[in-house]
């Protein structure tokens, strides 16, 4: 069962959007800021590695990152590219995250670092540990050091070359950074302890060989440190006070403390690691998402179903409902599951205060009200906002023929069916109620349209305007409609944990096939025909929805439902 941590997704709209309470990592900062451990400074840092799109577990941390710099007076937090590894990464990927978090709401002002800047640095330490006699070239393979290396309940075995000169190895090492030696053909390994048993600790890569170009430091080096040798020194050298990470660090905390001792670095950040954000119904690993990319199962990094910070902003999402979200779901050390319904409350929690109202028809049948006189167009006021009275009201035009719901129609009703059937009357909103006199079909049997009488005394201000019908429906004037194509998402998976499970279960197997509905000849009420991508919509009755910002053009309207009026996966499943 997914766990939402503090609120019920189902509860009331409108709820107070819940502030960034304290945690427990906000509390040892504020212990450490008491007892004056880094000087009261407070530098945190985001570092994600340019080899993908940021999605919204990283919107969690970059919330608590950037949060507490905030929090505190003088406060700051880097932005660090964690660009050690540059078989995988891109600047396309580096352009993309500075994008993703000054829109999710933050600002790096002018730090902004990239661990390749500190490739001369982190050379000259590993001299240093060869130096004092802590580091060692090695001359195993990749698999004879996965042999070497033992099991968590098995003592490693030592390398036959862990016990060379200092002479030998910086000698060595400087030939590997002189091209000498192939890929993998040898490693530099830090010198701690085969019979840990912490698995890090049993010696370590720190430095392999790899002869391929860097997207900024180019062909200038051929060996790259590993990431938790690079990121324990990166840390030290901005003078970060808190370094946060997610649980699986955890284990690597007393490599990353042993490193710094060992060189006896002036600055030795605090690692604290909280529980990542695990969300049901998609997968966030960036290697999936990028398999999800390259094989085309989705349109780009900013697929409006993806879990993309590009993507959830391309649907419609607002950056405060990801804030809102992320302050919901709090921090803590525990690993569980959080349910998706909780983002899509944030999200719709969010639109219902700033969504306009309209009246959109996304599958349309015709109705012509046959004793409402033809060429005859009332202007009807209607309600922008009931949420916001500042919002004021607009008038929808309203004329003889109009287009309805398709599913708000039945010719044979089951019961309990409120909406329109041949002699039932419901309420147009704003307007008149209306009566299904006959049903009009082509020669295949199909229906063509619906013949209606309205009550004229029925609309706002007439003398049965107050008269109750158990269904009230929306409708859009034909002769005023604009055509538009609506693209209805879903959740990307059919399954909570798509990636979780078995060995071997293939995520992609668990893929949505109903999680992109395209509609065209969708009718909308007229003010939508220069509807922007920044407006955000309340469809009456269908959803939130909003202009698409790259596929949207004035003369062809594309709009995409950012999230569903209601939770309807809770009710499938309760079913
Ligand atoms: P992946 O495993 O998909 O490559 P990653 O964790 O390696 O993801 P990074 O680019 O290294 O991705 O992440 C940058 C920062 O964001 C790290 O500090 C990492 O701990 C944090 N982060 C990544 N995923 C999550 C998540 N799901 N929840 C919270 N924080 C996350
Ligand atoms: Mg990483």
């Amino acid at each position: 069962m997914p766990n939402s941590p503090s609120a019920d997704p189902n509860a009331g709209e409108g709820a107070a959007a819940p502030q960034a309470a304290s945690d427990f990592v906000r509390d040892i900062v504020a212990e450490d800021n008491r007892t004056g451990k880094h000087g009261g400074r407070v530098v945190t840092r985001f570092p994600p590695e340019p080899n993908g799109y940021l999605h919204i577990g990283h919107a969690k941390s970059i919330c608590l990152n950037f949060g507490i710099a905030a929090d505190n007076k003088g406060g700051i937090c880097h932005l660090r590219f964690d660009d050690t590894n540059p078989t995988r990464e891109d600047v396309e990927y580096v352009d993309s995250i500075q994008e993703d978090v000054r829109w999710v709401g933050f600002d790096w002002g002018k730090n902004m670092f990239y661990a390749s800047d500190y490739f001369g640095k982190l050379y000259d330490f590993a001299v240093q540990l060869i130096k004092l006699g802590k580091a060692y070239v090695c001359d195993l393979t990749p698999d004879e050091m996965i042999a070497y290396r033992g099991a968590p309940s098995v003592p490693g075995k030592e390398s036959p070359y862990r016990n060379r000169s200092v002479e030998e190895n910086l000698d060595l090492f400087a030939r590997m950074r002189a091209g000498e030696f192939a890929d993998g053909a040898k490693t530099l390994r830090a010198k701690i302890d085969m019979a840990s048993p912490n698995i890090h600790m049993r010696d370590p890569a720190l430095y392999r060989i790899r002869k391929v170009d860097h997207h900024r430091t180019g062909s200038q080096w051929c060996i790259y440190p590993m990431y938790d040798y690079a990121h324990c020194l990166s840390d030290s050298i901005e003078g970060i006070t808190h370094s946060i990470c997610t649980l699986e660090f955890e284990v690597h905390r007393p490599l990353y403390d042993w490193i710094l001792d060992e060189l006896k670095t002036p600055c030795h950040p605090q690692q604290i690691e909280f529980a990542r954000l695990n969300l049901s119904y998609t997968v966030m690993s960036k290697r999936k998402l990028l398999q999800l990319v390259e094989e085309s199962l989705v349109s780009g990094w900013d697929d409006p179903r993806m879990p993309t910070i590009a993507g959830l902003r391309r649907r419609g999402v607002t950056p405060e409902a990801i804030r809102h979200f992320c302050a919901r779901i709090g921090v803590t050390k525990y690993n569980g599951m959080t349910d998706i319904a909780l983002l899509e409350h944030s999200i719709r929690e969010d639109l219902n205060r700033r969504a306009l109202r309209v009246m959109a028809v996304l599958k349309p049948i015709k109705v012509v009200l046959t004793n409402y006189p033809e060429g005859k167009v009332e202007d009807l006021e209607a309600v922008n906002n009931p949420e916001d009275a500042s919002a004021g009201t607009r008038k929808v035009p309203f004329s003889r023929v109009i287009y309805i719901e398709r599913d708000d129609f039945m010719e044979v009703p089951p019961k309990k069916f409120f909406r329109l059937f041949p002699g039932n009357e419901v309420r147009l909103r704003y307007a008149y109620i209306i009566k299904c006199e006959s049903v009009v079909k082509d020669a295949n049997g199909q229906i063509t349209e619906l013949h209606c009488t309205v009550d004229p005394d029925s609309k706002s201000g007439g003398p049965t305007a107050g008269r109750k019908v158990k269904g009230t429906i929306h409708w859009v004037s034909a002769a005023h409609a604009v055509e538009a194509e609506t693209r209805l998402y879903d959740r990307l998976f059919t399954v909570e944990e798509p990636d979780g499970g078995k060995e071997g279960r293939d995520f992609k197997s668990f893929l949505n096939p109903n999680s992109l509905e395209t509609l065209a000849g969708c009718k909308l009420e007229p003010s939508l025909a220069n509807a922007a991508p920044e407006s955000r919509y309340q469809f009456e009755r269908l959803g939130y929805f909003r202009a698409d910002p790259k596929d949207s053009k004035p003369n062809k309207l594309v709009f995409n439902r950012i999230v569903s009026l209601r939770d309807s996966w809770a009710k499938e499943q309760s079913k």
